[in-house]
């Protein structure tokens, strides 16, 4: 029998559907285990990042690592590991998976009140990570011929109400306005702010190919690391990112939009709201950019290794 909370155990077999970190242990993804009466689950009370291992190298851990202590930091939670022992904690869950794509979560939550409380002060924070096989909002084949998105009129909670920069589990806007755009046959949806602003869509950034620049939102969104990568990308090639507001008509004529994620990489969006993006298929900048996002998973200014 696998032991499942002995961190000094050394896993033979990998755990190829996925390996944890909870409870101070590590243990197959089946074994994981959270409390009912964790108020990250009661409360989405808690924020979480997630980074990815490609071909064997995460990529750009440590802007994730400083966005998760950032969020943490916001949120009054404590995961009770440094930076140093966050990372060891991740190379570890990856490397007892024996996964050479792997989408690895972190989690931090604000725990169990002591029993019979609901004294926020009362709750120990807990700390929970896990890598599975590489996870992918749109497949390589749908991003060679295209992705319908879908503009949802379900407004993004406000960022006054939960600030979408710590990336957090307040997903019953995305949930709703996914389950639209699945009515309209898309698999993506973009949701605007309360002044009709483009924000973001559940899980990705978006940037629109308009008037000679690609322009992104500067608030309202996650700071999303593969989002900072296409900027860093676009303007090392000598091209322009503008942030700034990004409103549905300026989608609408663009000539080119894609979406970014760690969860996927640089996707395009070919049809929006039932009409096509310039000429329906992916376009020239945007496959220029997903090539270059690829290939950058192996310059080791961006990657590194899991550690054996
Ligand atoms: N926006 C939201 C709401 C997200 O949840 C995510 C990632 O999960 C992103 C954007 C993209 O961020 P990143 O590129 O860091 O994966």
């Amino acid at each position: 029998m696998t032991t499942t909370h002995d961190a000094t155990e050394v896993q033979m077999a990998p755990w190829t559907n996925g390996a944890a970190y909870s409870d101070g242990g590590f243990c197959s993804i089946e074994q994981a285990k959270i409390s009912v009466l964790d108020m990250g689950l009661t409360r989405s009370d808690c924020t979480y990042d997630v980074v990815h291992v490609w071909n064997g190298r995460f990529f750009r851990l440590d802007a994730h690592i400083d966005r998760f202590l950032e969020s943490m930091a916001r949120l009054r939670l404590d995961a009770g590991h440094d930076r140093a022992g966050l990372e060891d904690i991740l190379h570890e869950v990856v490397r007892r998976s024996g996964l050479r794509d792997s989408y690895v979560s972190m989690t931090c939550t604000r725990g169990r009140p002591a029993p019979g409380s609901r004294d926020l002060r009362t709750c120990r924070n807990n700390f929970y990570c896990f890598a599975v096989p590489f996870i992918w909002i749109t497949t390589p084949e749908q991003q060679r011929t295209g992705v319908h998105m879908w503009i949802s009129d379900i407004p993004r909670i406000p960022p006054e109400s939960v600030d979408p920069v710590v990336k957090n589990y307040h997903w019953l806007d995305f949930d709703m306005a996914l389950f639209d755009a699945y009515d309209h046959d898309a698999q993506l949806v973009v949701l605007g702010d309360l002044s009709g602003a483009v924000t973001e869509g559940a899980g990705y950034n978006i940037f629109a190919h308009v008037d000679g620049r690609w322009l992104t939102p500067a608030t309202g969104a996650l700071r999303g690391v593969t989002r900072q990568t296409v900027i860093d990308l676009v303007t090392a090639a000598g091209g322009i990112v503008e942030q700034g507001r990004l409103s549905a008509d300026d989608l609408r004529r663009a000539n080119e939009v894609l979406v970014t994620s760690t969860a996927g990489g640089v996707m395009p969006v070919t049809t929006l709201h039932g009409q096509p993006v310039g000429d329906g298929m992916p376009g020239p900048r945007t496959r220029e950019l997903h090539d270059l996002y690829w290939s950058s998973h192996e310059d080791p200014a961006w990657s590194t290794p899991v550690r054996a």
